[in-house]
């Protein structure tokens, strides 16, 4: 497994999350605009919604777990389980490349 290759991925997914993430931001922030496109657009996206702030949630969830893979690749830490420190088998890692522990150890 190329390290290179998943720190790559593993950054554009994160600035996938991060400008998905500020499109909502501003949604939230924006109060509703009368205008009729705002309108439409904005619509179902308010901070009482407990869909968006669900949606909200996993995303910053994501983001934090993204930033930690790529730190730990950069640290040489990557692939290595923080419980009982074996190594994460490498189908795991590609199937979820920012988990932090090994099959056995995984909740
Ligand atoms: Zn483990």
């Amino acid at each position: 497994m190329n390290l290179e290759t998943v720190k790559e991925q593993l950054r554009e997914e994160l600035a996938r999350i991060e400008a998905r993430e500020a499109r909502l931001q501003r949604h939230l922030r924006s109060s509703p605009s009368p205008g009729p496109a705002d309108w439409i657009d904005v619509s179902g996206l308010h901070t009482d919604d407990p869909v968006v702030e669900r949606l909200e949630d996993s995303a910053r969830a994501r983001i934090i777990a993204l930033r930690g893979a790529i730190e730990r690749i950069e640290h040489n830490r990557f692939g290595r389980c923080e419980y009982c420190l074996d190594p994460i088998a490498p189908e795991r890692l590609l199937a979820i490349p920012y988990t932090r522990v090994c099959a056995r150890c995984a909740p």
